[in-house]
């Protein structure tokens, strides 16, 4: 049995967290194919720790979407917003970043995701996931990361004055560890692997009060 809720939480969220994301139609386990709805908080399937995944009425926006209504739309992520949760959105302008042209393959194009927020794609999930947790009403998010989405989860946190606890193995590039820091996240170095730091996180979090933001829950 996996533990994508906590008892606590799972008490809590019925009785405060509860949220229409009303694009997404409910969640689906990639593992099981089980089916949950999207309106309280969860992190994987809790029959065999599948990744959920957002599912959506594609088929009725067949009929209404026209690629056109995009263009006057701003220049981020959240321009595709049929498909992304209804929450208000906590944006620092990520994505719509360059298509460059190859120099050595001619047929070839390379997404610059280094202009995102805080320099990698994972500002992209990590501003969906915090628009969403924000929505929910939680507090205190709790992640292991060897680098880059520490950084942007410590962003995203400052932006949206939610409390940011990272774990990063001692040996992670300085840059991440100080970017962390300086937007004010608590930051704890483990004498170890990511591996380690994701126990830590999954040990401590009920105790704490944490909602677990490890990449794929
Ligand atoms: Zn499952």
């Amino acid at each position: 049995m996996y533990s994508g809720l906590s008892p606590r939480l799972s008490e809590a969220a019925r009785a405060c967290y509860t949220l229409s994301v009303s694009q997404v139609t409910h969640l689906e386990c990639t593992k099981c194919g089980a089916q949950v709805s999207a309106d309280v908080p969860r992190n994987v399937c809790l029959q065999d720790g599948g990744i959920l995944y957002a599912r959506y009425h594609l088929q009725s926006l067949k009929q209404t979407f026209k690629p056109e209504t995009l263009r006057e739309r701003e220049a981020s992520l959240w321009r595709y917003r049929e498909v992304l949760p209804d929450v208000e959105p906590v944006s620092l302008g990520e994505g719509f970043t360059p298509l460059l042209s190859s120099r050595e393959f001619p047929k070839v194009w390379i997404k610059d995701e280094g202009l995102n927020p805080t320099g990698s794609f994972k500002a992209r999930g990590i501003s969906v996931a915090i628009s969403v947790a924000k929505a929910y009403g939680l507090k205190k998010l709790a992640m292991p990361s060897a680098g880059n989405a520490a950084s942007a989860l410590a962003a995203y946190a400052a932006r949206s004055g939610l409390e940011a606890h990272i774990f990063m193995p001692r040996d992670v590039p300085m840059a991440n560890r100080i970017e962390c820091e300086a937007y004010g996240a608590h930051v704890t170095l483990v004498n170890g692997l990511i591996s380690d730091c994701a126990r830590i996180v999954s040990e401590r979090k009920e105790r704490e009060g944490w909602f677990d933001f490890s990449t794929l829950k």
